[in-house]
């Protein structure tokens, strides 16, 4: 596989074309934004866990019907992926009060929600990512109605399986954010699960202690990040005990460096 030109990038990830119009590859950065762009951050080594963890549980999900856009990861920070057109809408599944819910809606924090909640944002930073409802995505022909129910559907059952899956490792799931994409291929258009399911994108906390381990560590100035996703992952069974993310050398991995904060 040839990787060709950069297609796009993001603020934790880059888009390569490939010598496959239908592929593309997925490269993780170590950057990490907060607050909209007014956090930054080079945290070394967030990429290959990243990287390593979304592989995990993306390649878990055709188990339960959920197709998404992972082939294969093709080293520590890049993955093959099918090429899709990223739909606008942050797709967001809470199952505890947490974050910008408590501010908007003056929840109490640590709320557990009777039933998953989901919420839509207009995927712009420029607008701050706004809230929008399910009339907002059909008045502006973002999705149709059929669609919209499909991604419901599948954020459920998603849900469903993510928190069994961190339930079984001793972490609370507490909520997350995806994103869709459309895949033109042979002139079919199908919608499938994208981008990369994280500690970046997700918020997980200890189920004893309750302790982050997430990218709210540096969004709230809670402390090294990488200790944290790299608990994550070990629990995971991605790495082993003894293992510091493959050839990655432990201190380098451990290290901030602060561009700008
Ligand atoms: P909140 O709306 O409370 O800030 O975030 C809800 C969930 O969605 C959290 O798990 C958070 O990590 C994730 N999330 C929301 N917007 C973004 C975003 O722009 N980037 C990333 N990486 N995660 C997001």
């Amino acid at each position: 596989m040839k990787k060709g030109k950069k297609l796009y990038e993001g603020k934790a990830k880059i888009i390569f074309a490939t010598n496959d119009k239908n592929l593309v590859i997925q490269y993780f950065k170590d950057d990490a934004t907060a607050f909209n762009n007014q956090k930054k951050s080079t945290i070394e080594g967030k990429g290959v866990l990243n990287n390593r963890i979304s592989e995990y549980i993306l390649s878990n999900l055709n188990q339960i019907g959920i197709k998404n856009h992972l082939v294969k990861r093709l080293n520590m920070r890049e993955q093959l992926v099918m090429l899709v057109e990223i739909i606008p809408i942050e797709f967001i599944v809470r199952n505890i009060a947490t974050g910008s819910l408590t501010k908007r809606l003056g929840i109490e924090d640590g709320t557990t929600l009777e039933r998953p909640l989901i919420e839509y944002c207009l995927k712009n930073d420029k607008l701050g990512d706004p809230n929008i409802s399910r009339e907002h995505i059909l008045a502006f022909k973002w999705l149709d109605d059929i669609q919209l129910d499909l991604i419901d559907e599948k954020l459920k059952r998603l849900n469903d399986f993510l928190l069994g899956l961190f339930r079984g490792v001793g972490i609370k799931l507490v909520d997350f954010k995806v994103e869709f994409g459309f895949t033109h291929e042979s002139g079919k258009n199908d919608i499938i699960l994208a981008d990369e399911i994280s500690p970046d994108t997700c918020r997980l906390w200890d189920s004893i202690t309750e302790k982050k381990l997430d990218k709210d560590r540096f969004r709230k100035d809670l402390g090294d990040l990488i200790p944290a996703y790299t608990e994550v992952a070990k629990r995971l069974g991605i790495l082993h005990e003894q293992s510091n993310v493959s050839a990655v050398n432990v201190t380098k991995l451990s290290s901030v460096k602060k561009k700008n904060k």
